[in-house]
């Protein structure tokens, strides 16, 4: 099943289910603080669930454009994360609650008239002490206890009481369903959560129920199609291998995908193509804020293509095929490539500059640290070549681990604050796997505006 069909299946399913069916939500909600990009389908409606605003309806269906820098790390390295991904999801506002969410999530999921999946291949998970979610599972669904997990709230409760891709607030138990290929490990497909609490402050006693019992559900629709075009990866799915069988082209690689060039290209393809998504939506690279991080997402992707001998700038070129893999559920791309593309060659232009100093100084590191058997990068090193050449740490740390060398980011946190920079704990929160509120909190407190695009160089005020 290709994806567009698998997208607009989801859609019109829950339509026959009642449901409205909704526009995704821009990707850079500027009326909600507490967020850099929307993490998920289920941020536009917060405030339907906090039963603040009146409602038209009360079930909803959506398939929202996420960008998730938490899981910045994983991309090229595990086989289902992006950072720009779509949500398929299902809402209920006091409305449907578990029973019905679980059944019509099964339904879909496996009725021949839908997506036809092989039952024996589905399990699910639950909150630790959710019997209510677990016996619908067993007893309504037919799922025997052994595909049944209970897990605790890390894994369970959504978002966890450390918020790792949402905000605060709205909360709840949560029961997942993962997908065991018939030749590799189970993935995780969709959540459904029980939307119920309102989460004030610190544990314990800081969930408030809410004015009514929702539903909240999200289905990664790359994962799901990749489960159902039989394929390993994500990126090797109908609207995704395109992509990266032309990033390679770009590069004058064929793509091989267990090599580091495979790993690379697939880095590349996420990461333009959460560019592109963001500078269609006006977010443009830039200092501070989500516009850092779409930079920084470009300077990797940069950087990426480097590393294959591309000197010159290159991933522009990859916004046509984008465009063309993702112009049916948003055909408005098609008016924006000429912009797009310039903004992102402009930029890629200027990081260039910078990159082949950096890269020169970063190899006699790496040969001083041969010859002394050194195996971690030095925080200092890390910090001169930031301070010299805005050569930025985590794509030294890149660098650095393709060479063999581990790379010491309490040093450089600390040789950055020696040098008078502030800044070396925002830039650990930006690409850590640290949560969204802290990176936007650390680079309030901060005041870090990152780079001047003209000079490279760092600014903090
Ligand atoms: P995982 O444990 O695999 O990181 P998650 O539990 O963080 O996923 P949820 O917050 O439950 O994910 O999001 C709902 C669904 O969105 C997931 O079941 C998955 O199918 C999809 N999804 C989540 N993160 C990503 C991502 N980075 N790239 C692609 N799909 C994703
Ligand atoms: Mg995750
Ligand atoms: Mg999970
Ligand atoms: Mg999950």
């Amino acid at each position: 099943m290709k994806t567009d069909e698998l997208r607009e299946k989801y859609l019109s399913f829950f339509e026959t289910k009642g449901h409205t069916r909704r526009p995704s939500d821009v990707l850079v909600p500027t009326w909600d603080p507490s967020v850099l990009f929307t993490p998920a389908g289920m941020n536009q409606f917060k405030d339907h669930f906090l039963g603040r605003v009146k409602l038209d309806f009360t079930r909803a269906t959506t398939c929202q454009k996420c960008l998730r820098t938490g899981d910045i790390d994983n991309v090229g390295r595990t086989a289902y994360h992006h950072t720009f991904f779509e949500m398929l999801g299902n809402f209920s506002f006091g409305d449907y609650f578990k029973e019905e969410a679980i059944q019509w999530a099964w339904e879909f999921l496996t009725d021949k008239k839908w997506l036809g999946m092989n039952p024996e291949q589905l399990s699910v998970t639950v909150y630790k002490d959710d019997e209510e979610a677990a016996n619908i599972w067993h007893d309504k669904i037919g799922l025997p206890f052994t595909r049944i997990e209970y897990l605790d709230e890390d894994e369970n409760f959504w978002p966890a009481s450390a918020p790792s891709q949402g905000p605060d607030g709205v909360c709840g138990p949560c029961s997942e369903i993962y997908f065991t290929p018939t030749d590799g490990k189970k993935v995780e497909i969709w959540n459904l959560v029980f939307t119920q609490f309102n989460r004030v402050g610190d544990p314990p006693n800081n969930l408030e129920p809410l004015p009514s019992k929702n539903i909240d559900t999200g289905m990664g629709l790359e994962r799901t199609a990749a489960t159902l075009q039989g394929v390993s990866t994500n990126y090797h799915i109908d609207i995704l291998r395109p992509i990266v069988e032309a990033a390679g082209e770009i590069c004058g690689v064929k793509y091989d995908p267990d090599s580091d060039n495979g790993r690379r290209l697939r880095r590349i393809t996420d990461h333009i193509r959460a560019c592109t998504m963001a500078v269609h939506e006006n977010v443009y690279p830039g200092a501070n804020k989500e516009k850092y991080v779409i930079r920084r997402l470009l300077r990797r992707a940069v950087l990426d293509g480097h590393q294959m001998g591309m000197h010159h700038p290159f991933a522009y070129q990859l916004v046509d095929k984008i465009v063309e893999m993702m112009k049916t559920p948003y055909p408005d791309l098609q008016d924006s490539v000429t912009r797009v593309k310039s903004v992102i060659k402009s930029e890629e232009e200027n990081f260039l500059h910078s990159l082949d100093d950096g890269i020169a100084r970063s190899e006699k590191i790496f040969s001083g640290m041969r010859t002394s058997n050194r195996t971690v990068v030095s925080g200092d090193e890390a910090a001169e070549l930031y301070q010299t050449y805005g050569f930025p740490p985590e794509l030294f740390e890149q660098v650095a681990i393709e060479h063999g060398f581990t790379f010491d980011w309490a040093g450089y946190k600390k040789a950055m604050e020696e040098f008078g920079e502030r800044s070396g704990g925002a830039q650990v929160e930006l690409f850590g796997t640290g949560p969204i509120e802290s990176l936007k909190n650390s680079v309030r407190s901060t005041k870090f505006v990152g780079y001047d695009s003209e000079t490279s160089e760092v600014t903090v005020k």
